[in-house]
């Protein structure tokens, strides 16, 4: 089964809302031809503008995190209905950082998850072990349990239309990148275990993505792997000529 591939940018706490507009207005040319679907998961702030900025081009944005409650005394969060209000079509949800820094935790992702859908958001959600877990060897015991409990409650359909991105902690700005081979074998078993829950048809249609320290010069050879259907893209995704090169690796 052949599945659009992604490229997906994770801005983090980056650029204003003035320098995101340049960005897209120089990226909405560069990606115009791309076989692959582009996205640019950018700071609240910067949304509105971003939005109108990409206009009739291939680029969608995503926003990076979201409540899961609609409204109400939450003070410094963003709900769903907000998100969908302004057109968004992607939220990520569950970033290594947001469970580290934030306390997110596999029940607030579940949460979260649900809460995008509800509002027609379609969530990219973020799984994956730091460098410790790896070396006890428990990185596809939890991984699975991550996915696991995500996608608790949600429908076939739903799965379909989710986004996973497998992020191992130690790969995430600190410009070691997984091997294709260890991104790959952490993918497949993500694959795997939707199929287990949800079927091979399913299981054939999700997109999972990898993500860390994602460049010009890997993209290729991962967006490549059998089960790897693009990558959730942290630093490079800032520059726009390495981002069009991963947006485009294939040409
Ligand atoms: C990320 O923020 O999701 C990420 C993968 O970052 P980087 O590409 O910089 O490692």
């Amino acid at each position: 089964m052949s599945r659009v591939k992604i490229a997906a940018g994770n801005w983090k706490m980056n650029k204003t809302a003035t320098e995101a507009v340049e960005f897209v207005q120089a990226l909405k040319d560069k990606v115009a031809g791309a076989d692959t679907e582009v996205i640019t998961g950018v700071p609240f702030v910067c949304i509105p503008s971003v939005k109108k900025a990409v206009e009739g081009s291939n680029i969608k944005v995503a926003a990076q995190n979201m409540h899961w409650e609609e409204n109400g005394a939450f003070t410094g969060e963003v709900s769903g209905a907000m998100l969908a209000d302004l057109g968004v079509e992607y939220v990520i949800i569950g970033h290594s950082e947001r469970r580290q820094y934030f306390a997110e935790t596999d029940e607030t992702v579940n949460k979260k998850t649900h809460a995008a859908f509800k509002y027609g958001l379609k969530p990219i959600i973020c799984v994956g072990e730091s460098l410790t877990q790896r070396e006890q060897g428990v990185t596809s015991e939890l991984v699975r349990y991550q996915v696991k409990i995500a996608l608790l409650g949600l429908s076939a359909e739903q799965v379909k239309e989710a986004v996973i991105a497998y992020e191992p902690i130690w790969a995430i700005g600190t410009g070691k990148t997984a091997t294709s081979e260890q991104a790959q074998e952490v993918c497949a078993v993500i694959r795997k275990v939707i199929e287990e829950l949800y079927g091979k048809d399913v299981a054939d249609a999700i997109r999972i993505l990898y993500g860390g320290s994602v460049k010009a010069s890997n993209a290729k050879e991962l967006f490549t792997m059998p089960d790897i259907d693009g990558g959730l893209v942290g630093g490079a995704s800032l520059d726009l000529d390495e981002f069009d090169k991963i947006v485009n690796y294939n040409k």
